[in-house]
């Protein structure tokens, strides 16, 4: 390709909401490895920490020395190839096309016939939903890329928030960053508004969470939470961190009370929030802030 034929093309083609959902696609498989080994490598790599703690440990000099996992056995986001979890056929390039493999395939393990999770293809078809609406949103510019890079942050972090209930640093913070730095350079909201959102965010959070745990003695939600709206107050400014928490709690209450009512929800399980803060986050940032002002009736 000519380089002055690459400009046209990006903006015609790929930043038009049809080439964002097909890049949507893309990066919803992707999406589905994040979801899938991120919270099995983190598990691994606390256990190591731990065994390193205590076997330096004073009182435990007389353990043997802890073991170093074997590199190559050690679960990355690229390695190993994906397998079938039932029969260990390994998944071949054109059964790992996002949605039309899933199709093709009819749900089934090519092999031992096994179903597939219908999750699979329901990532890949929101993140495109979700790429297509940034491109309806913020038009045929480079930014949009970057609100797609937001956008499946959130979707990783709240599918791993309601499997595992945590949220991890590894996703929060760099999107924290992330979002002061579009703003320093310009590309999102003002700085001042960015850096206020994240104070905002994490105090506000913070603040509910002691006040319940000094009037009820529990744990209503947890620290990944602070570090989430944080950066969802970097990227979307410090007036739309009431909206997104009044959004969230208001859509989090109804699906809990809900999942009590048809028994999904035993006693003492923990309903994850962060996926209610990111969908609260997406519909402002999706939305745009303001028409969340007017909503709110402070426009
Ligand atoms: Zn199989």
């Amino acid at each position: 390709m000519q380089p002055d034929a690459f400009w046209p093309v990006f903006t015609g083609v790929i930043l038009t909401p049809w080439g964002l959902a097909v890049l949507g696609l893309c990066v919803g498989s992707f999406l589905n490895v994040v979801i899938h080994r991120l919270p099995k490598m983190l598990e691994a790599q606390w256990k190591l920490d731990a065994a390193y703690t205590l076997g330096h440990d004073a009182t435990a000099s007389a353990t043997a020395p802890v073991a170093e996992p074997d590199p190559a056995e050690r679960l990355t986001l690229s390695r190993p190839a994906s397998r079938c979890p039932s029969c260990g056929h390994q998944i071949r390039w054109y059964e790992n096309i996002p949605l039309l493999s899933w199709l093709a395939l009819r749900g089934r393990c090519s092999a031992c016939g096994t179903g597939i999770s219908a999750r699979y293809p329901l990532v890949e078809l929101l993140t495109a939903a979700l790429f297509a609406l940034c491109g309806l949103q913020f038009g045929a510019q480079p930014t949009t890329l970057l609100w797609c890079g937001f956008v499946a942050v959130l979707v990783a972090a709240s599918a791993i928030d309601w499997d595992t209930t945590l949220l991890p640093d590894d996703l929060t913070l760099p999107l924290l960053w992330a979002g002061l730095i579009a703003a320093a350079l310009d590309w999102t909201l003002p700085l001042p508004d960015a850096l206020w959102g994240a104070v905002a965010g994490y105090l506000s959070l913070w603040s509910v969470y002691w006040l319940f745990k000094l009037t009820t003695g529990k744990e209503g939600m947890g620290h990944g939470d602070f570090k989430l709206l944080a950066a969802l107050g970097a990227w979307l400014g410090w007036p739309m961190i009431l909206p997104i928490v009044l959004g969230s709690s208001v859509i989090g209450a109804v699906v809990g009370i809900g999942m009590k009512v048809t028994g999904q929800l035993r006693e003492g399980v923990y309903v994850p929030y962060g996926p209610f803060l990111a969908g609260a986050g997406l519909v402002v940032a999706l939305a745009g802030s303001e028409a969340v002002l007017g909503w709110m009736g402070w426009a």
